[in-house]
């Protein structure tokens, strides 16, 4: 049985001492690796390594730093299909969902590798006689990133490259359920000439981990993605040390079908929203708020149902697979609770995949259910294959209903009507919206985060938020007078 290792300072250490965790294949529920559950000597040893690089890696110019994340680019695309697979075998999502993680990761080290650019600063010349005015962006120093299961080689990758591009060195604590492609990509690292030991440090752990991350005063900023209550731990924790923070948290978004929709397309797409990676994606649609009539409401519900009783539930790593396994039998019984007790509240089941969990425990079948607006089914993020509908009469009752919500982090409408699409971009309280798209992320040059309890911190991740983040503004006042 492999133990995981530590990487720091350009080694593979083990946390001596640390309890471990079984990470587990949540198809086949076999155990894949040990985790150490590293405490604070373990993040001490990390951050030290990181401190002790970092002023040499602020030297390196930044067009250097690019070409190491390009090497790093190619070095990626090169092992695609190791890290493809390694997602699979880890998280348990399917392999076609895992090769677009990968492909989303590899285009924010691209957008990063972007940062002579993007590290300019500005100039006025002239405030006063002889007197120019500069704006440099210095590093913040060492940052570190704490990550969630459900994309366990994207979101480092959305932290590592513009953290580093920044001249800041970088300690990863990936998720304890599926920290293998966390440990591929620092392999891979590893491997690269231009970026010295102790620039990229990888510490496993969980919480303990966490928290000695959050007090280290060797820590100068911390990115998180993970649930909207450890978001505010996190968020909460950094700001009382002096730290930096981004805390991206859960979500509940919400997918309007417009009276006028084209079911043809807006179906498959619902499909892909709610039930891909078995709904455990933070843009996942997991509520559908059908507008319009009685009549035209029934024939939506329908057809969503229709189309999730074809879709195949099953392992990852089979093409076919449609709805993949669950990252562990506890996160499938939790569901499975949750219906059950909507199902006591008086929630209608439309379909309810509670069949069969599978030799794993780790099955979920794709479930619908018609939920009151202020229910659990409608309000609360339950990070599984489930979609709840909600009815509203017009658009305004949707958008009432979806600004409700204390989430706030993307959404989507289905329409063919212009003024409806803009309308609901201007009133929709999200970051992140699509238009006839049920999977709205934003590509790599763009910001990726939400609003209201969907994130805490100003500065969202990936794009010029990014540098913004991961560097801190310096501004010059000089006087240069003739014969000076
Ligand atoms: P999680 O909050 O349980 O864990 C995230 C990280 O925090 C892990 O590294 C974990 O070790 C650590 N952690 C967990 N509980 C902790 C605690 N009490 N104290 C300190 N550290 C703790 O999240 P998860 O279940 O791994 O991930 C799923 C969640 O992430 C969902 O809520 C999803 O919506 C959210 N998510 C959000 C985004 C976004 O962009 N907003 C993206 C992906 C996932």
């Amino acid at each position: 049985m492999t133990l995981l290792r530590n990487y720091v300072g350009g080694e593979w250490l083990e946390a001596g001492g640390a309890d471990t965790l079984d990470d587990i294949d949540p198809a086949s529920g076999e155990v894949a690796a040990l985790v150490p559950l590293s405490g604070r000597q373990q993040v001490q040893e990390a951050v030290r390594a990181a401190r002790g690089a970092q002023p040499g890696w602020r030297e390196v110019p930044p067009q250097r730093r690019a070409r190491a994340l390009l090497a790093l680019r190619e070095r990626l695309l090169a092992r695609r299909e190791e890290l493809v697979a390694l997602v699979t075998a880890d998280m348990g999502k399917t392999l076609a969902d895992a090769d677009g993680e990968v492909g989303r990761g590899i285009e924010s080290v691209e957008s990063a590798a972007a940062i002579p650019h993007l590290l300019k600063g500005e100039v006025l010349e002239g405030v006063a006689a002889g007197v120019d005015v500069e704006l440099v962006r210095q590093p913040v120093g060492v940052v570190a990133a704490i990550t969630p299961f459900n994309f366990p080689a994207m979101i480092p990758l959305w932290f590592l490259p513009y953290a580093i591009a920044c001249g800041n060195s970088f300690v990863l604590k990936p998720s304890e359920q599926d920290p293998r492609p966390a440990v591929l990509i620092a392999e891979i690292v590893h491997g690269i000439e231009e970026i010295p030991p102790g620039v990229v440090n990888l510490v496993h752990g969980g919480r303990e981990a966490v928290t000695a991350i959050l007090e280290d005063p060797g820590i100068d900023a911390v990115s998180f993605v993970g649930r909207a209550e450890t978001a505010r731990i996190v968020a909460q924790g950094a700001a009382a040390s002096g730290k930096r923070v981004q805390a991206l948290g859960g979500a509940k978004n919400s997918l309007v079908v417009m009276p006028d929709a084209d079911l043809s397309q807006a179906v498959p797409a619902i499909m892909g929203s709610a039930f891909g990676a078995a709904g455990q994606r933070c843009l996942a649609g997991s509520v559908c708020v059908a507008v319009g009539d009685p009549a035209r409401q029934a024939a939506v519900r329908d057809a969503l149902v229709r189309a999730a009783a074809a879709l195949k539930v099953g392992p990852g790593s089979d093409r076919a697979t449609d709805i993949c396994p669950m990252v562990s039998a506890a996160a499938r019984e939790r569901i499975a609770e949750a219906i059950a007790s909507a199902e006591r509240d008086g929630a209608e089941l439309l379909l309810d995949g509670r069949g069969n969990a599978g030799a794993a425990g780790t099955l979920l079948g794709p479930t619908i259910a018609v939920a009151e607006p202020e229910s659990e089914l409608a309000r609360e993020e339950l990070f599984g294959p489930l979609l709840s509908m909600v009815e509203a009469p017009d658009l305004d009752a949707a958008l009432d209903f979806l600004n409700g919500s204390r989430y706030g982090n993307a959404g989507a409408i289905f329409t063919r009507s212009g003024e409806a699409a803009r309308r609901y971009r201007y009133g929709a309280e999200a970051g992140m919206l699509g238009v006839n798209i049920g999977v709205p992320a934003p590509v790599a040059w763009f910001p990726f985060a939400g609003w209201k309890d969907s994130c805490d911190g100003d500065l969202h991740a990936n794009g010029t938020d990014a540098v913004d983040f991961y560097t801190r503004k310096k501004v010059i006042t000089s006087r240069w007078l003739e014969g000076s």
